[in-house]
């Protein structure tokens, strides 16, 4: 599998002369499996940018898109508008998010309704499909196997396992360590994984308890514990400068050969080997 990060920022997008290493779209994954076909985790403003690099690529359309959705807090969904082959007749989208109260599609149309957007979701040009998962599901989503867990969040919300080509992948944003005797839920899902994409938007100085996201050192403790062979901080917080997450990526790089895995800092355009 090959993964690209597009959008690596929490909250809301950042940009600016502060952030231009590290990016400053929100929330989204490319991940291919060896025959190339595209699994989307997050549609944030990331999302945009691999719609452009999509029809500019020299790949001809149609194109089909499987997008799994962590949770629809709108850094995590606002790139979806945006997305240029969503625009394409004759191209296939496939949203899948975590069940809730009301259906993933009402829920999604809510925030393209008039007067926030000009276009409805159900004008979308796209031959678009909208499904739901719910914790412990495991599916097979085109060529990849997705296993899913719950995660502690102010909105439901899903952490995904995604197994291709004999390789695994976690994705576990916006996710906190529920610090209450219980298991964080994210290990089990990680266990022994090749990579972990993983929220890393605190530092023990600014921690806000039960904001659903992870200290650096809370990311580390998962990985360490689920003996993934690499760590990916993700989910960066907006008020977090490129020299920061220098500083933050050489400390957890030292933690992390201690503990015996790799640890990356996501940027956007990074791509990786999985
Ligand atoms: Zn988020
Ligand atoms: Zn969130």
């Amino acid at each position: 599998m090959r993964i690209r990060f597009w959008g690596t920022r929490g909250s809301i997008p950042t940009p600016g002369p502060r952030t231009v290493r590290y990016g400053g779209n929100t929330a989204c994954v490319e991940v291919r499996d060896a025959s190339g076909a595209l699994l989307v985790l997050d549609a944030g403003t990331g999302l945009r940018e691999l719609g452009m690099a999509m029809l500019n690529g020299g790949a001809k359309g149609p194109f089909a898109v499987d997008l799994l959705l962590s949770h629809l807090h709108w850094d995590h969904i606002q790139g979806i508008p945006f997305f240029r082959p969503a625009y394409d007749p004759k191209s296939r989208l496939r949203i899948i998010g975590p069940k809730q109260s009301r259906t993933m599609k009402d829920l999604l149309g809510l925030g393209m309704d008039d007067p926030f957007f000009p276009v409805d979701i159900d004008d979308l040009p796209v031959q678009l499909k909208i499904d739901e998962m719910t914790d412990a599901s495991d599916e097979r989503v085109g060529p990849f196997r997705v296993r899913s867990a719950t995660i502690f969040h102010p909105a439901p919300a899903l952490a995904y396992r995604i197994e291709a080509d004999g390789r695994s992948v976690v994705y576990a944003t916006d996710t906190e360590d529920p610090m209450t005797g219980k298991k964080n839920p994210v290990i089990d899902l990680a266990m022994n994984a090749d990579t972990l994409i993983h929220d890393a938007q605190f530092l023990p100085s600014d921690y806000k308890a039960s904001w659903g996201h992870s200290t650096i050192d809370a990311a580390i403790d998962v990985a360490a514990k689920a003996n993934v062979k690499r760590l990916v901080l993700y989910h960066h917080d907006p008020d977090r400068t490129d020299d920061a997450l220098d500083h933050i990526g050489l400390q957890a790089q030292r933690t992390g050969r201690r503990k015996g895995f790799e640890v990356v800092v996501a940027r956007e355009g990074l791509e990786l080997e999985v």
